[in-house]
């Protein structure tokens, strides 16, 4: 079941009916839905009994949810990686056979700004002119990153952030700890997804030990600290995510607006804020972002990130 986006919904409930056959490009931070709204749409589509139920066990559900159904395809990068040329040809390979069950096939692209330039150019002439049976659906969570040939050729479905109440009840199924769930639910800026991952990984803990890293001012303490980190299981990409949360409240904390992500850590915020001036916070927000985007050595990048707090003291 797709709650809380009526807007994007009005769109897909056009593809089903058959009055919109242009290309879509669904956007919004990732664990907002695109992915579960566009299975929920070839449900709708293809479901032999009832598809407003949850775990229908029809043929056409079963074999959606377990990606194998004949006229449902859903590209997926793999490890991260930029969708290659070959990928793209395959997918072109494919796309004029025609429908097995009725008389559309939905071609689901996600991550579609992963692409080298080559899949790119070659996906654009197919998107340019796909066969009247193809319903393109391309999902993104970096709509700044999606090439302008390629947005200039869809109808955009921009996804709403949830609402705080709504992720807040979701949360609470994983964490009973009430002190901690308005945290999660504000780091997931308004996706699900995101603030249950954080909850799932228990990502206030590995906050504290960023934070008693940061308020530590000597390198040689810096780097200490940093060898405990090395030893939880975070993710990079958790780390970087939160870098740069905690970046953004350290300007927020310095300027003296806004709501802070990380409220229930206001003061140690304060204190770190005072220890460098609103240039250098502003500076290391952006150089985050940067190397956020760059393909780098992720452990090196963060003691990168981290190192330089203590250089500037
Ligand atoms: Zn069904």
């Amino acid at each position: 079941m797709i709650v809380h986006q009526s807007y994007a919904q009005r769109f897909l409930k056009k593809v089903r009916e058959g009055s919109l056959t242009y290309p879509l490009l669904l956007s919004g931070p990732q664990g907002i839905g695109k992915r579960s709204s566009v299975i929920q749409l070839a449900r709708e589509i293809w479901c032999e009994a009832d598809s407003t139920k949850q775990g229908c066990e029809c043929s056409s559900c079963y074999q959606i949810r377990q990606n194998t159904f004949p006229d449902l395809t859903i590209l997926t990068p793999e490890g991260g990686q930029n969708y290659g040329v070959d990928v793209i040809r395959k997918l072109i390979g494919t796309i004029t056979d025609m429908p097995t069950y009725g008389s559309v096939r939905l071609v689901v692209i996600d991550s579609v700004e992963a692409m080298t330039n080559e899949a790119s150019n070659a996906f654009l002439k197919c998107l340019e002119e796909p066969p009247s049976h193809i319903r393109f659906l391309l999902l993104t969570s970096n709509m700044s990153e999606v090439i302008p040939t390629i947005r200039s050729r869809c109808g955009l479905v921009p996804f709403d952030k949830l609402p705080f109440d709504f992720v807040r009840k979701l949360v609470l199924t994983l964490t009973q700890d009430e002190s901690t769930v308005d945290t999660y639910v504000r780091m997931g800026a308004g996706s699900a997804g995101r603030s249950l991952r954080y909850a799932i990984n228990n990502t206030l803990m590995v906050r504290d030990q960023v934070l008693t890293i940061l308020e530590n001012s000597s390198k040689k303490q810096i780097l200490r600290c940093f060898s405990a980190l090395e030893d939880t299981d975070a993710s990079p990409e958790l780390l970087f995510d939160l870098l740069e949360q905690l970046a953004g409240d350290l300007i927020k904390v310095a300027v003296g607006a806004g709501t802070l992500t990380h409220a229930d850590q206001k003061d140690t915020l304060k204190a770190l804020a005072q220890t460098k001036d609103l240039a250098f916070w502003y500076s290391w927000y952006h150089e985050i972002e940067s190397i956020m985007r760059s393909n780098g050595a992720p452990k090196l990048q963060i003691k990168y990130l981290i190192s330089q707090l203590a250089k500037s003291v």
